[in-house]
């Protein structure tokens, strides 16, 4: 996936100003900026909820504006909000997301049951959401996410409002995917102790890209001894 040029503006001001990134196939990209960063406006432009004015976004060879149906056949998303049927249960939203996808019932029912084992969570699924925790919800927007075979996944703060353990176990199932299933993911968050040292990493602030390269060489390129401070030096200056 690569975005190039984007810009952005909602309510007469710059959210995004000229931001060029790229997310090779199969490899997990970090997005880390604190909130108010642009992160989610960037989501709603690959998403097509907004449609970009200036620049191009290219999802693994269908330009998202010339050929959306193909390049959004290509995406999953794990949006910031929860956005599963609190009244259905884990199941009945899962199979929901599969038939608006088009998928045949069988296919769909077979894929649904491998993904919920996978996660743990199959013997839970014909509860209603409203009961699941926090993290347990989390991991069915995931489940629902990949149905569709998505080459690439977009995850908007997933582990936010999540306890550490919690937390940690979503982020290490998203890392197992990339490695496991070569999907990439674009993976947005504002916590620094997210990020390996090994990780592509994109810093993004106040709509600008301020720094991108691997993780554990930011600190070394800011004159910082440690991430969190070269982190938090991006991120302090003026727009
Ligand atoms: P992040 O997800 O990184 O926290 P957002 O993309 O949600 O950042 O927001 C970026 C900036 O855009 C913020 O300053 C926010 O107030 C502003 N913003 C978001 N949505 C709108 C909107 N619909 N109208 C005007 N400003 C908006
Ligand atoms: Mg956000």
């Amino acid at each position: 996936m690569s975005v190039a040029g984007l810009s952005h503006r909602l309510g007469g001001r710059d959210i995004l100003s000229d931001v060029d990134l790229v997310v090779p196939a199969g490899s997990f990209v970090v997005l880390l900026g604190p909130n108010g960063a642009g992160k989610t406006t960037l989501f709603s432009l690959l998403t097509r909820l907004y449609t970009a004015r200036c620049g191009t976004i290219e999802i693994f060879g269908h330009d998202l504006a010339r050929n959306p149906g193909k390049a959004l056949a290509l995406l999953g998303v794990v949006f910031q909000q929860r956005s599963v049927d609190p009244d259905l249960t884990a199941r009945q939203n899962l199979a929901y997301h599969a038939a608006l996808h088009g998928m045949p019932r069988g296919t769909a029912r077979r894929r649904i049951e491998a993904e919920l084992e996978r996660v743990g969570l199959a013997a839970e699924a014909d509860r209603k959401i409203r009961s699941f925790s926090g993290g347990e919800l989390r991991r069915i927007e995931i489940v629902r996410a990949l149905l569709h075979g998505p080459r690439l996944l977009l995850c908007d703060e997933a582990t936010v409002g999540l306890d550490v353990r919690s937390r940690a176990a979503i982020l290490s199932d998203v890392r197992d995917l990339v490695r496991e299933r070569g999907i990439a993911v674009l993976w947005a968050t504002h916590l620094i102790d997210e990020v390996e040292p090994e990780d592509a990493t994109v810093i993004l602030h106040r709509g600008r890209i301020r720094w991108q390269g691997r993780a554990g060489t930011m600190a070394a390129d800011m004159g910082r001894g440690r991430l969190q401070d070269a982190f938090r030096s991006l991120t302090e200056e003026a727009a």
